[in-house]
């Protein structure tokens, strides 16, 4: 746990895959995945006000993808390219600063993690970012492989809890902890959050 941490120069709010199609009513619906979506707006009102960089990644996903379970995959067909299912959830205040980070346009292979070949790394690193707050959808899938690329990359990672769900209970449980076996320091008190709390 990490009490009365403030965001600084040097870091990045990162939000993974707040879309219509992890909430409920959509195509891949995680449990509870809308109500991140008021915590998550109170960080990114911190991050406006200090200054700092809000990077949003979306899933992105061809028609026919190879993830979905219609093609061979794992997961009911979500997030296609330009429907409303792949929109970001209406009431996420990005600001038009926010730097979009899009992902699982391979027809190839899926791409879970948003520095899964989308350069991510390259530009933090000119950015001189050193230390993400990551939040988003869903914990143990899509969260849990940004943050582990996060961490090889060097990255100070914080995991903002409250603005998190996993897609299982116990997959969640097992994804904070490969999380903090591999250094991230996890946010789970609402008097973390800042000026903004
Ligand atoms: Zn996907």
């Amino acid at each position: 746990m990490t009490e009365g941490v403030h965001p600084a120069s040097g870091d990045a709010l990162l939000i993974v895959d707040v879309q219509n199609d992890f909430c409920p009513g959509g195509a891949l619906p995680i449990d509870n995945g809308d109500q991140v979506v008021s915590v998550i707006n109170r960080w990114i009102e911190t991050f406006i006000q200090q200054g700092l960089p809000v990077y949003a990644s979306r899933d992105w996903h061809p028609k026919d993808h190879l993830s979905f379970a219609t093609e061979g995959g794992l997961w009911p067909p979500h997030c296609i390219q330009d429907t409303p299912g792949a929109a970001f959830h209406p009431e996420l205040k990005l600001p038009v600063s926010a730097v979009i980070v899009t992902k699982g346009v391979r027809f190839d292979q899926d791409q879970n993690s948003a520095f899964d070949q989308t350069g991510l790394e390259t530009h933090l690193r000119r950015k001189r970012i050193v230390r993400l707050f990551v939040a988003g959808l869903a914990l143990d899938v899509c969260v849990l492989a940004t943050v582990m690329d996060a961490r090889r990359a060097d990255l100070e990672v914080l995991l903002i809890l409250e603005g998190t769900r996993p897609v299982t209970e116990s997959g969640g449980t097992a994804a904070l902890d490969r999380m903090q076996e591999a250094g991230v320091s996890v946010l789970d008190d609402r008097s973390d959050h800042g000026p903004a709390g």
